[in-house]
């Protein structure tokens, strides 16, 4: 629990909101201000900022009621696919620092969410990135 986050306090019932979902683990509500129809948030129940930081076995217990909790969400909204998005750090776009996953009911043609525009890879520069990445993971 954080004092200061809006999830903790959400978590702990001293902020409202209209729930879907709950378990030992996450709670998931409707997002206060939706992309879409049905924009949901899959909170977890400890303060974590984001997904570098987090316990690998909340990932996996979020992970876990994914299929479940999208299925129904797009069910919900009528939709014809979701995309589940998590920001990490305020360079990402992360407005609350508690590690959250939106899904975001999607139709085609409904513009919700642009794509990223696609760059290239100079082959060097690819394998010198994929060297980095490696030797992080080694470490
Ligand atoms: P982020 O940009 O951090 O990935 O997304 C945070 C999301 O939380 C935003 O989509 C925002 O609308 C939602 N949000 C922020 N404060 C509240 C709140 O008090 N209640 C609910 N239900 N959603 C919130
Ligand atoms: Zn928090």
């Amino acid at each position: 629990m954080n004092a200061e986050c809006i999830f903790c306090k959400i978590v702990s019932g001293q902020i409202p909101c209209t729930k879907v979902f709950e378990n030992e683990h996450l709670l998931a509500f409707l997002d206060i201000h939706p992309a879409a129809q049905g924009h949901t948030l899959v909170v977890s129940k400890r303060h974590y900022d984001r997904i570098d930081r987090s316990d690998p076995q909340t990932l996996a217990e979020i992970a876990k009621a994914l299929p479940k909790l999208t299925a129904a969400v797009q069910k919900a909204a009528g939709a014809d696919g979701y995309n589940v998005l998590c920001n990490n750090g305020p360079a990402a776009g992360q407005a609350v620092e508690h590690l959250h996953f939106h899904i975001i009911p999607r139709r085609a043609g409904d513009g919700v969410m642009k794509a990223w525009k696609p760059q290239t890879y100079p082959q060097a520069h690819l394998e010198q990135i994929a060297g980095k990445i490696n030797a992080e993971l080694a470490l």
